[in-house]
């Protein structure tokens, strides 16, 4: 059993700071081949400081922690990951609401709405090798499960009691999946948004950086999930 609490979100955010910590030189030679080098840096002090803020103000629900979390890798992050991954996290949040807790579809429609923001910011489309290339694909398979789950994920009402930990890790590691292939398809693609579209076509070839971000915030997911 699992319920999409604070609780649950809280070990996201501890698991998410360590993945982009374990991976940090990886990202940063990402983005250092189309950019300029400092994306795992980024990700790094953003979740350190994401991290210290939840721990400091304990938010009480999923909502607040998303607000939170957001507006904190707004302002810990100078680079343009930090307002666009901020940005979707606190629009994420207001989607979220006040409720305790929050069903496996009522999250993916808030993760969603935070990917819109992100379009809105940005001005980025799907195909322009950003982190919504990874984005979308990842919301599209969770959306994929949860419609194919036979209720089983959205059943009426069913918003805070615990959900089968098994559907819901399966549908996690699917989005998961589906993030890492769309990150590896931005290789074949041209930058149009962000430093990496500087380089023209040059930019073709290099897998986007903040991409494979989004991967490890999907892998964080199913890690909190069976902690
Ligand atoms: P900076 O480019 O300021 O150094 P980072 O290196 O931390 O910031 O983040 C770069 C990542 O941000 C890119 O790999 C890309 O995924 C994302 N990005 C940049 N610009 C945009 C945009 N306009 N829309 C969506 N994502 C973007
Ligand atoms: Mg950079
Ligand atoms: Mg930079």
């Amino acid at each position: 059993e699992l319920t999409l609490d604070a609780a649950y979100f809280g070990r996201w955010l501890s698991a998410a700071a360590e993945l982009f910590e374990r991976d940090a030189a990886r990202l940063t030679a990402l983005d250092a081949a189309a950019g300029d080098g400092d994306h795992g840096a980024n990700m790094v002090r953003g979740f350190g400081a994401v991290r210290e803020a939840a721990a400091q103000n304990a938010p009480g629900t999923p909502g607040e922690l998303f607000s939170l979390a957001g507006t904190t890798l707004t302002n810990s992050v100078g680079g343009a990951s930090g307002p666009l991954f901020g940005t979707a996290l606190r629009r994420t949040g207001k989607r979220l609401g006040a409720a305790e807790a929050v069903t496996l579809p009522e999250f993916a429609a808030a993760l969603r709405a935070g990917a819109e923001a992100v379009g809105k910011l940005g001005g980025a489309v799907p195909g322009d090798s950003t982190l919504l290339d990874a984005l979308l694909p990842a919301l599209d398979a969770l959306d994929a499960r949860g419609s194919s789950a036979e209720g089983a994920l959205d059943a009426p009402g069913s918003a805070g009691d615990a959900l089968g930990v098994r559907e819901i890790t399966d549908a996690l590691s699917a989005a998961s999946a589906a993030a890492l292939a769309g990150a590896e398809g931005t290789g074949a693609m041209q930058a149009r948004k962000g430093r990496a579209s500087y380089l023209g076509e040059r930019s073709i070839g290099h897998e986007d950086a903040g991409a494979h971000s989004v991967v490890l915030l999907f892998d964080a997911l199913v890690l909190a999930a069976d902690p």
